[in-house]
């Protein structure tokens, strides 16, 4: 302590002989420094990381290599002086000042010191990280700074862009943003109910641990007023916390599906407090008093998300509040859709001064599709802010290749340090930056894009597929002039490798989503073919947008299409065999299929002329696929005249995170007169199904046989296997195109 004070009196004097405005700093003349960096003896790892990451980046601007020494007896004459200081209010807060021939870097106690200089860096010397893979770094053999005396600070004091891209330190520094593991213990984020209190381990022999819904006790969350099931949490994390002493958040809380207990206690206290939050906020209370020290961070989510009337979290408990069924078209503030979700974050911010706010803003299940949000993040993050919300997570995941993935956690970046700064301002710096002379023809397209949802008055939805707006922000004549905004983008952005590949790669959303609505209309005036005297010719324009799609995926190294993990080698793939269409010598093309049971009728409105219309399925199960749900089905299909085609075949879908699963086994039948049928095979799925092929196609030899009907009989998994997150929920069986040759 003593050191510390003997410092912060040095320092003091050396900022009180500070001078006029116009003295500048000569950092480095012709690639030559007499510049030392200097942090105290005892340096502290953020004292330690500003201090290479200033100098790290001064030699690649300049080839100047500043030395790095601990603080001796006198300062060097000509420093720059990096430490922490407990009296700057908020800890990623810092000063930075010219003293004389000097500059004193001053951070709060978290991440000051870095973010200082990511400030020096970014303010007077030119730096950007666009992204993980492209930073403006200028090159100059001199550097001089002028007189500076700033300060900075940021009202939130968490602030997490999900994704790949904070897994890249500078970038994640420079851009003064936060990883999951900078918070929370490992393994102890979110949804760790099970993690707990295992069903695995307990459901056999103590079910009444477990929710209790609709007269039965199933395994998908805790019984949250069994005294054992609080025993065993608290045993649980005594002996997690060994392992990871260090760390102070902890998460409790609920699995990522509906059913909370309704057992008669459980149910007693969800109307006492007017919510299913009643039993977990008093349920984390109590472990929350039994950790003082740490913090219990529990969810706020879909069922949960209304904040109980009677009980208040405690101090160390952490509210992580959700906001996932929001519209994501206009603002929250600006959507009738969206007050009960207002409601509830007053109410929560009524109750609890600590509220970790989990926002989602982009398509999940199509990574790489038009989403036209951004107008709406600044609203969204001041909301929060004004009521009372500190800590912030983006679920962004964001990847490249994803539509704007880096402009959208660039901006976020921004924004979740300075609520206030100049969205329009960030975009139109970054899109320079990004795309070069392309920007100026990006911005029109986001605007035009902006513009256009805006007049539909259409939900965004962050599991929508571009069909959903075919007609309206995405329809032909939209589509087209996007796409003359993105030609001009990518011409004029030609002379520059890594521009011309970023807007190269900004083409990938309206690409896709064109390959998308095609599908959807695959013989329509949008589809992949045109129909001419009953024969299907396939359009070069559609073909061509597919290789092109796929190339630029691979020269930008694209992330998966989706939240499930669709690579774009695997979209590339099943659009290939989408796009086969089965017409010609195929008998079973528009031909009549009966199912008993019917299939669900959510999926392709449950038709089964889907099912012989010459189109294999995406690899969407929204598109041209039809579903059935814990239940094995028999289909029919009617030849019409007796044939001796000699293969059948019928095609599946997994998509596990979707709790989609390939069936046990198919077997298939042929009959004559559709009463005898002769059994030409049954082919089973081993294993569990924890990896398979997002298609699999099942295959029979017919020779030999004459037959007028075929029935396939489908026995599905029913339940979802024990490594799946959902585990024991209902599988269901997907089914495509049949095709007889
Ligand atoms: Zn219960």
């Amino acid at each position: 302590m003593k050191k510390l004070i003997y410092l912060l009196a040095l320092l003091c004097t050396a900022t009180g002989c500070s001078t006029k405005k116009e003295e500048v700093i000569k950092l480095v003349t012709n690639g030559e420094s007499s510049y030392t960096i200097v942090i105290p003896p005892d340096a502290t790892p953020v004292e330690v990381r500003a201090a290479s990451f200033l100098h790290d980046h001064i030699l690649k601007i300049s080839g100047a290599d500043l030395p790095v020494v601990s603080f001796g007896e006198t300062l060097p004459e000509q420093c720059i002086y990096i430490s922490s200081d407990p009296q700057i209010v908020t800890g990623d807060g810092f000063s930075i000042a010219t003293a004389g021939s000097s500059l004193i870097i001053k951070g709060g106690i978290e991440r000051g010191c870095i973010y200082a200089v990511s400030e020096l860096l970014e303010r007077y010397l030119g730096v950007r990280w666009y992204s993980p893979d492209y930073a403006v770094i200028p090159q100059q053999n001199s550097i001089s700074l002028p007189a500076i005396d700033i300060t900075g600070s940021s009202p939130n004091s968490y602030r997490n862009v999900n994704g790949a891209f904070t897994l890249n330190t500078d970038y994640k520094d420079f851009n003064r943003l936060h990883h999951i593991s900078d918070m929370f213990a490992d393994r102890y984020f979110v949804h760790t109910f099970n993690r707990l209190v295992p069903w695995e381990t307990w459901f056999a022999g103590n079910p009444e641990y477990f929710s209790f819904m609709n007269g039965k006790r199933i395994i998908d969350q805790l019984c949250l007023t069994n005294p054992d099931v609080l025993r065993l949490t608290i045993e649980k994390l005594k002996e997690e916390m060994a392992l990871q002493p260090e760390k102070v958040f902890w998460s409790v809380s609920q699995g990522d599906n509906f059913s909370y207990c309704q057992c008669e206690e459980c149910s007693k206290i969800i109307g006492e407090e007017g919510s299913p939050a009643g039993p977990i906020i008093h349920f984390v209370n109590r472990i929350a008093e039994e950790f003082p020290d740490k913090v219990i961070s529990t969810l706020a989510y879909q069922y949960s998300r209304k904040a109980p009337e009677k009980v208040k979290p405690r101090e160390n408990v952490q509210i992580m509040l959700c906001t996932i069924e929001l519209n994501r078209s206009i603002p929250i503030a600006n959507d009738p859709g969206s007050k009960s979700f207002i409601t509830d974050l007053q109410d929560w911010g009524r109750i609890s001064n600590h509220i970790f706010l989990w926002d989602y803003t982009v398509d999940f299940a199509h990574s790489i599709s038009p989403f036209p949000n951004l107008h709406t993040l600044q609203p969204n993050i001041n909301l929060f802010v004004q009521n009372n919300v500190r800590e912030h997570f983006q679920q962004t995941n964001t990847g490249t290749g994803h539509e704007f993935a880096e402009l959208k956690a660039y901006l976020l970046s921004k924004l979740l340090w300075n609520p206030e700064a100049d969205a329009k301002e960030i975009i139109r710096e970054f899109t320079d930056g990004y795309y070069g002379k392309g920007g100026k023809w990006i911005r029109k397209y986001i605007a035009s894009l902006e513009r256009e949802l805006k007049e539909s008055g259409e939900r965004l939805d962050i599991y929508g597929p571009p069909t959903n707006h075919q007609n309206t922000f995405l329809s032909e004549k939209n589509i087209k002039r996007y796409s003359r905004f993105l030609e001009k983008a990518e011409k004029a952005a030609s002379g520059d490798r890594h521009h011309h590949l970023h807007v190269r790669t900004a083409m990938m959303p309206l690409q896709y989503a064109i390959m998308e609505i095609g599908k959807n209309d695959m013989f329509g005036p949008r589809g992949w073919y045109r129909e001419v005297d009953g024969d299907f010719i396939s359009r070069p324009e559609m073909t061509s947008m597919l290789e092109s799609f796929y190339q630029t995926s691979i020269d930008c190294n694209s992330a998966p299409v989706n939240e499930s993990g669709l690579s774009p080698e695997q979209y590339y793939t099943s659009t290939k065999r989408f796009i086969d269409v089965q017409v010609k010598g195929n008998l079973a093309f528009r031909k009549k299929v009966i199912a008993d049971p019917p299939p669900a009728e959510k999926y392709s409105g449950g038709d089964l002329s889907y099912l012989t219309n010459g189109v294999r399925g995406a690899s969407d199960f929204k598109v041209h696929w039809l579903g059935w749900e814990a239940q094995n089905f028999t289909l029919i299909l009617d030849l019409e005249e007796v044939t001796e085609a000699k293969s059948i075949e019928i095609s599946t879908l997994w998509e596990q995170k979707s709790w989609i699963l390939h069936p046990a086994s198919v077997a298939c039948l042929v009959s004559e007169d559709g009463t005898d049928y002769s059994l030409l095979g049954k082919q089973v799925v081993e294993g569990d199904q924890r990896q398979e092929d997002v298609t699999r196609l099942f295959s029979f030899d017919a020779w030999g046989k004459s037959y007028k009907y075929v029935k396939f009989e489908v026995e599905g998994t029913l339940r979802l296997f024990d490594w799946h997150p959902s585990a024991g929920g209902g599988s269901w069986v997907f089914v495509d195109e049949i095709v007889v040759r």
